[in-house]
């Protein structure tokens, strides 16, 4: 109880602090948190993310949903860099965060028939963080009830989502709970974005029906009409505002189909019965596209470990469809398996034309510790961690291959970065000690690398101080 009074009276502080210098700060609503402030609850949301676990482990599909949340929020928010968050949960649900972050549960992809529609949804999510929705709720909650906002980052700073009262409604299945004035923004800013992208609106209101429809199936609503009420008269405004735009194809895309692929088939039970299944629909030209049956059929081979049949159905494909990225990195998944040599001469050849590609660079490493080769490993783990900070296995990546090379310092520090990261901050803290009494005679850049984690963990600490 103590520790939460503590927080409670340290975040009053910080509070009070910015309304103190409230003059310098041009942007009213910042009055309310800053831009650090922000930075920190959204950090600690995400640790929250991690830990529960329910982050999806599919570097590929990842991927393919921050490029196309990327290509919808054309650049910063506010200056947050926004991040999507693929969640493995059959929910159909999607929610906007702090600090640009925007995740968006697997079972919402099932659901949506075209990329359009899963754009849609992206792009109303984005637009709530562009209109500092949460900015103006906590402007609102400020001037009636300063302490519960207090009480609620406290919560989320130290970690306890049970503890978090209901202002915010953050929990890693649960948004704010916007106003009716601000979901009716985020749709007009949301299809304007959405057809500024050249992704067809009439998505939006497509989308909004798909749902209404399947909740009558089941006992309770989709998570995402819930904190999305009124759809109704969303479904006429949405649908007013796409029928006035010119009408032009939309044509669907191979990847969106790809990506759909993989998560219905990641967690079936049985896999034999729709390999049985799809393998019939080819026989009998029952589909809408044959390139995007057969992947259906190499990748439920892939999942079986029937690998050499996945790899002759892929070889089936058409050209265009084989050069499709994410067919190449399917094929690579499967000769890992099988053939790591071969995986590596693929991984070679397809980085040259995708150097940062997240999922390419991870596979590199898994690849090369499969082969046996720890020192390039290392370094490429070290590389990786430093261009995509937010992603926690790539510090198991370094432990490992610290483990093979009997780096010591590494393995501490790798284990501190993976602990700041899901917010355990003392064992992290502990970890980097270790790191640094063990690195006295490393190179000046890891020592830097070390001292700088310390300085981040002695940043957020004060706030989360047990007494
Ligand atoms: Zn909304």
């Amino acid at each position: 109880m103590y520790l939460k009074k503590t927080l409670i009276s340290l975040i009053l502080i910080m509070l009070i602090n910015q309304l103190c210098f409230a003059a310098e700060t041009p942007d009213p609503l910042r009055q309310v948190l800053s831009i650090t402030d922000e930075q920190i609850i959204a950090q600690a949301w995400l640790a929250q993310l991690r830990r529960s676990g329910s982050l999806s482990d599919d570097p590929v599909s990842t991927d393919y949903l921050n490029k196309l949340g990327l290509r919808l929020a054309g650049g910063n928010i506010d200056g947050f860099s926004p991040k999507f968050h693929l969640i493995n949960n059959n929910q159909v649900n999607a929610f906007a965060f702090m600090g640009a972050n925007i995740a968006i549960n697997s079972g919402l992809i099932k659901l949506t028939e075209s990329e359009s529609e899963l754009a849609s949804v992206i792009a109303h999510e984005i637009a709530h963080l562009k209109q500092k929705h949460f900015l103006r709720q906590i402007h609102e909650q400020r001037k009636m009830m300063p302490m519960t906002i207090a009480g609620t980052l406290a919560a989320m700073l130290i970690g306890r989502p049970d503890l978090m009262i209901p202002v915010l409604g953050v929990g890693t299945q649960h948004s704010i709970n916007f106003t009716r004035e601000h979901e009716k923004e985020a749709d007009r800013i949301g299809i304007k974005i959405l057809i500024e992208a050249d992704f067809d609106p009439q998505g939006m209101p497509d989308f909004f029906k798909r749902m209404s429809q399947n909740s009558i199936y089941n006992s309770r609503p989709p998570d995402y009409l819930l904190t999305h009420p009124w759809y109704e008269s969303r479904i006429a405004d949405s649908t007013q505002t796409a029928k006035a735009i010119k009408y032009k194809q939309y044509a669907n895309k191979l990847d969106f189909e790809l990506i759909k692929t993989r998560l219905e088939l990641k967690d079936l039970i049985d896999i034999n019965f729709y390999i049985k299944k799809i393998k019939n629909k080819i026989k009998q030209k029952k589909y809408k596209s044959e390139d995007v049956a057969k992947y259906k059929l190499g990748y439920a081979l892939l999942c079986a470990q029937e690998y050499k049949a996945a790899l002759a159905t892929l070889a089936t494909l058409s050209k265009e469809a084989q050069d499709n990225f994410i067919v190449k990195l399917t094929v690579i998944e499967i000769n890992m398996q099988i053939n790591t040599k071969l995986a590596q001469e693929q991984l070679n050849a397809l980085q040259q034309f995708y150097p940062n590609n997240q999922a390419l660079n991870l596979y590199l490493i898994e690849n090369l510790i499969n082969l046996n080769q720890n020192l390039p490993a290392f370094e490429l783990s070290l590389n990786y961690a430093k261009q995509f900070p937010d992603d926690a296995k790539s510090y198991l990546l370094l432990r490992q291959t610290a483990a093979r090379l009997d780096k010591r310092s590494y393995i501490h520090y790798a284990n501190a970065y993976w602990l700041l990261l899901h917010a355990d901050l003392e064992a992290a803290l502990q970890e980097t000690n270790t790191a640094e009494s063990l690195a006295v005679n490393a190179d000046t850049a890891h020592k830097q690398q070390i001292a700088e984690l310390k300085s981040a963990i002695n940043a957020i600490q004060p706030l989360v101080a047990n007494e």
